[in-house]
């Protein structure tokens, strides 16, 4: 696990700069440790989510989709990469110059850290638990720090880059999410990722976007677009084979006003 630099982070509960992993002498919120992992969460705090929506956000223009949708460069497909890294965000890690930070949101296990070390870089990897990733993941070191991604307990714009992959569809909101991503981004960092769409529901999962959804959450956090794309090789049907349990058409639902 990396020495964690107390000067990147924050309380997740004011935001004051921390100067202990054990409690924020700012709200006096004590942190807890799972097995020496801290455990930075909020105790209560309520949030807004700011969401400016234009008038041009409403329908998407048809050349516009054609630009965002193309398929990206890959990377050199004889380098053996980790489990879940896609090739085209290798493509992305290995175009960057070395000592770069990279955060990995929903790191599981932290499969991705030798990998990362290896090209010359700095890891953070975070996640909620340490209990919900696969039994042979749990051997890579697990995170270096449990929190909530909506309450991400980073000062502004710490990072280059924000890997995440299979994450955001098991986010309540993933829209102050995606913006918490862009917060601690530096200005032209890489936010890499990806998102369920046809999926079943699996592990609690709540919002599935088609590319549409996934233009529209990044364009509403602040991120230009580069590449969006749909994978290739393993199929909405095979995953729904693997995971069909809770398949269905729609989602219906009775909602009361009060
Ligand atoms: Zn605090």
């Amino acid at each position: 696990m990396t020495s964690l630099n107390l000067e990147i982070l924050i309380c997740p509960n004011c935001e004051a700069s921390l100067k202990s992993l054990d409690y924020c002498d700012n709200c006096k919120l004590e942190f807890s440790q799972d097995e020496g992992t801290p455990k930075l969460f909020p105790f209560s705090r309520h949030r807004t989510v700011q969401y400016e929506f234009n008038s041009d956000y409403s329908t998407i223009k048809e050349d516009i989709l054609k630009m965002y949708v193309n398929d990206p460069p890959m990377a050199d497909t004889k380098e053996k990469i980790p489990f879940h890294l896609d090739l085209a965000h290798a493509y992305v890690i290995n175009q960057m110059p070395q000592q770069q930070k990279i955060l990995e949101v929903g790191c599981g296990g932290g499969q991705m850290r030798s990998w990362v070390e290896t090209k010359g870089h700095q890891y953070i990897g975070v996640d909620i638990s340490k209990a919900i990733v696969f039994k042979w993941l749990q051997q890579f070191g697990g995170p270096d720090i449990l929190c909530d991604t909506h309450f991400l307990p980073f000062k502004n714009q710490q990072f280059n880059l924000v890997y995440s992959v299979a994450v955001t569809e098991h986010l309540a909101n993933p829209f102050l999410a995606v913006q918490e991503i862009y917060r601690v981004l530096k200005p032209g960092g890489y936010y890499l990722g990806n998102i369920s769409f046809l999926e079943p529901m699996h592990d609690n999962s709540y919002f599935h976007l088609s590319i549409l959804g996934v233009i529209e959450l990044l364009i509403q956090a602040g991120f230009e677009i580069k590449y969006v794309w749909p994978e290739r090789g393993y199929s909405g049907y095979h995953a729904i084979f693997d995971m069909g349990s809770q398949f269905t058409k729609t989602i219906k639902f009775i909602g009361q006003g009060v």
